[in-house]
Order: structure tokens, then sequence, then C-alpha cells
């Protein structure tokens, strides 16, 4: 029973909830015992609250002995990433210089996902300040792809993919700044949406760059992460940048499942050179798919996409100086030499030399220089204004079609070292998925089967207009239902190696 309650989707554990089949703390404890049984070899979670999950678990029980239903969600076991406020357990956002702090708050979202009753597993690894496509930037090891162990799981929220890709998990929630949930997502095998910029709160999720970072769930199917984008989600007037509109009707488009007469573009900007082969296959068989099921499908030219990823490693890193100022050895974590010798100055140095790995001080760098007068207008504007480009590509293809598709990433998992130490390698993992960060538009990673190369998973991308998040489930959702008739559903099927 156990590992059947694991290998259930969050839809059919809240049915099975709801009929009394098993309880919260029967389905809490089954993801526990698999975190315990393949955690040490997956290295998903930095923290795991067991005692204060299964309490959470038990209140849920006992509201539902009295009739009371929080929501689709309640008992329902999620892992967190590192980077939410989360009361009552450690928040490191994979950082040493945050090592051992208890945050006295809970982010938003934390707050909504125990309002509604879903139980918190833990905490999960995540490249350093969400910098990277690997996880290998975690100051806390290595998370390993639950499909092939000696392939990275994809990042910043590689933990919070493996743990679903993984089964520790039925849902995870990410960030997503240029394709850290959508990029994960593809490589796992599971499904990944970044929401629309400010239609999820950021406020208690700890800052790398302010006018990209949007948290967003993980699923293993689309159903399942509709159901969560629309639990975390909604306005928040703790988040300046927050929408105040209603919720897009993504788990009503999600059941919909329809594309008949949906017209979509195929963005010829992301694909040829550099891009795998059986990424291209897979990805160009999903896009037939969705044609047979009444789609109408045709080309869509984004012509500034190309400089997407060299705007965004402006603005992110500039972003980011300004925004980890605040680790300065005085308010948070490490401080490093307060030993009397010292003052104030030097200790901020010291801690900072201490604390912080090589990619995130590679970006406080680069973003002091691009933001410091003289190179401002050549390097920070410049970026602006390819940014404001990018945003005219979008208006004007969804003046043309309601949704554009791409590949989610240019290929599937990499061997875990392969790119370490080749920044430029590793920024590539996120071509495909910077164009909507930096647009602030909506964008999901829904698995359309496998690579022949490597047997890996392969993500299809859809992008849509902002506020039209319910699009992105429409199609995710028609496309994975025609794929499992085709290729099996991959995801639900053992992971390998565990
Ligand atoms: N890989 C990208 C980066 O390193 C995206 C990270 C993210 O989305 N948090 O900046």
């Amino acid at each position: 029973m156990s590992s059947e309650l694991t290998r259930m989707t969050a839809a059919e554990l809240s049915e099975a909830l709801s009929k009394g089949d098993t309880t919260a703390t029967e389905v809490t404890q089954a993801h526990l015992d698999q975190i315990a049984a393949v955690d040490g070899k997956v290295h998903a979670f930095l923290h795991v609250a067991a005692d204060q999950a299964l309490d959470q678990a038990r209140q849920i029980d006992e509201e539902r002995k009295k009739g009371t239903v929080r929501s689709p969600l309640a008992g329902v076991p999620i892992a967190v990433k590192d980077v939410f406020t989360t009361t009552g357990m450690p928040t490191t956002c994979g950082s040493r210089i945050l090592e051992g702090w208890h945050p006295p708050y809970d982010a938003t979202i934390t707050t909504r996902l125990k309002r509604s009753g879903a139980i918190i597993l833990g905490k999960t690894n995540m490249d350093e300040f969400a910098m990277g496509s690997s996880t290998e930037n975690s100051a806390y090891g290595v998370t390993h792809n639950p499909w092939d162990l000696d392939k990275i799981p994809g990042g910043s929220s590689g933990g919070s993919a493996a743990a679903v890709a993984a089964y520790e998990a039925p849902l995870a929630i990410g960030t997503d700044t240029g394709g850290s949930i959508r990029q994960p997502a593809a490589v796992c095998g599971i499904v990944g949406t970044k929401p629309t910029y400010g239609g999820s709160s950021r406020y208690g999720v700890v800052a790398f760059a302010s006018s990209l970072d949007t948290p967003g769930p993980f699923g293993r199917t689309v159903l399942d992460t509709a159901l969560l984008h629309e639990v975390m989600s909604g306005h928040d007037p703790m988040d300046s940048t927050s929408i105040d509109a209603p919720v897009p009707p993504v788990v009503a488009a999600a059941r919909e499942a329809d594309v008949s007469g949906m017209r979509i573009g195929v963005v010829t900007d992301l694909s040829g050179e550099g891009y795998q082969p059986g990424v291209l296959a897979r990805f160009a068989e999903a896009v037939e798919l969705l044609e047979s099921l009444g789609a109408k499908v045709t080309e869509v030219s984004c012509p500034h996409f190309r400089y997407a990823l060299p705007a965004y490693y402006l603005i992110a890193p500039s972003e980011c100086s300004s925004n980890l100022a605040r680790f300065d050895a005085m308010r948070y974590g490490l401080r490093a030499g307060d030993d009397g010798t010292r003052d104030a100055e030097e200790v901020m140095a010291l801690t900072r030399e201490q604390g912080f790995g090589a990619e995130v001080k590679r970006r406080i760098i680069l973003g002091t220089y691009a933001l410091s007068s003289g190179y401002y207008d050549a390097y920070y504007g410049k970026a602006q204004q390819v940014r404001t480009l990018i945003i005219r590509d979008f208006d004007a293809a969804f003046g043309q079609v309601d949704v554009l598709v791409s590949p989610s990433t240019p290929t599937t998992a990499f061997r875990i070292g392969e790119r370490a130490d080749d920044p430029m390698a590793m920024y590539l993992a996120d071509l495909c998925t910077i164009p909507s960060d930096l647009a602030g538009n909506a964008a999901i990673s829904v698995p359309c089967g496998l690579a022949d190369e490597d047997g890996l998973p392969v993500g299809l991308q859809v992008m849509a207009p902002a506020m039209a998040d319910d699009r992105l489930y429409r199609v995710a959702a028609a496309a994975e239902a025609a794929l499992t008739g085709r290729w099996g559903h991959p995801l639900l099927e053992d992971a390998k190696g565990l």
C-alpha cells in the first residue's frame, strides 16, 4: 500500500482521501518512507521535516473527521524549494551564507500551502540563490536525476523536480527566473509552470532578480500542476508587483484539454544548431499530434529571441548584485572573522568571501560592473532595450496565434560535472526559457517522450500571453493525453536507477 500511495497523483490522492480510502497520516508516512529509501541516492532534500509533516497530517485527518476539508490539496504532501521562507524550518537558498538561518516569517506561498492543508515534507536543494541550471552550484552537494543518477536534474529548482520524479512527493514548488522551473521539469520528465510574472507572490521568496523571479508549481501530471497552481497563486498585497486579478481558470482548462481551433505558433528561432536531434524529433512529433487534435499550426519568427540570453545575463546579475548586498554579516546567517581584531567592513568582506560560491561571486561582480556609472547605459540600459524588443516579438506573435511552442531545453539532462567549469555552456540550458521570463508572460514544460540517443525525457514548452495561463494547461493537457497513448506515460513508470 505504501509504495502505491507514492505512485498516485495528487488528484488521485485527493480523491482517495475524500473517500476515506486512506488518511493524510498514511500518505505522509508513505512519502517519508520513500524519502528515507531513495534520497541517499537522489539528494533532493536539504531538510526533511518529518515530525512537523506528521503533526500537520494528523491535524488534517482530525479536521476531515469533523467534516472540514480545506482544499483539494488537504492531506497531499508537497516539497518546497529552499528559497521560500518557512517558520520552524531552516532556509538556506543552497548557500553557506544562510547556513543555520531560521526565518521568523512564512512566505505568502508557504502560508497559502499551509492553509490549503498541503503537507510540507521539507526543503529541497537548489543552485545557490537560484543561480544555475544543474543544482551543482548548491553549497550542500549535488542532486541526481532520478532517470539516470549520473546526470543533472536541472536547476536551479533541481531538488524540487527530482523529488517529484523520484516519487518522494507528488507536488513541489520552485521559482523560475530564467527557466529554473521549466528546465528541471523537462530534464526530469515532469510538468512545471512559470506563471505570469506577478501572478504568484514573491513575498518571502529570497530575491535573486526581482523583475524576473516567479514562483510556480511542479507535478507529475498537468492536472496536478494546475491544482497546485490554483492554490499557490493570486493577489498578495505584500508584494508590490502582484497582479490584482482573479487566477486564470487553470484547473478547468487542464480538465478540458481541448485544442480544437486553437492557433499554435512554432517559434522557428528556437531550433536548429545546438539542439539535440532527439529533442527536435520528439518536439516535431508533439506538434504534429496537436495538429491532428484540431489545432491550427503555423510557423512564427521572433527574431530578437537570439539576444535574450545576453540581455538576461546583464539584467539578472545587475539585480542580483543589488539584492545580495543585504548579506552583510550583520543581519543573517554566517559571520566570519568577528574576533575583535577586524572592523565591520573587513568582517563583511571575509563573510562574503567565505559565504558565497564562485557563480554567485561571478554574478555580483558582473552586475556591479554593468550598473556602474559610465557603463550603465552601454550594458544595463542596452539590455533593457533588448528586453523591450523581445516583448514586442511576443506581442506581434500573440497577434497571430494563441500560444507559442518550442522545445523546453536544447538538450536532455547532461552528465554531472560536464558543464560545471564552463559557465557559458551552462547558460545555454536556458536558451528556450529565458524569453518568457524577460517578457513576464506564462509558460509550461510538459513531457513529450524520451530522446532516442539517451532515453532521457524531453520537454515541450508552451508559452501564452500574460494572464492567459489557462491556455498553457489546455494545450499541455491535450498533449499529455495524446502522448500517453503513444509512448505510455514516461513519468508514471518507474524512474530508472531507484
Ligand atoms: N539558469 C538561469 C540562471 O542561472 C536561470 C536560473 C533561474 O531561473 N533561477 O540564472
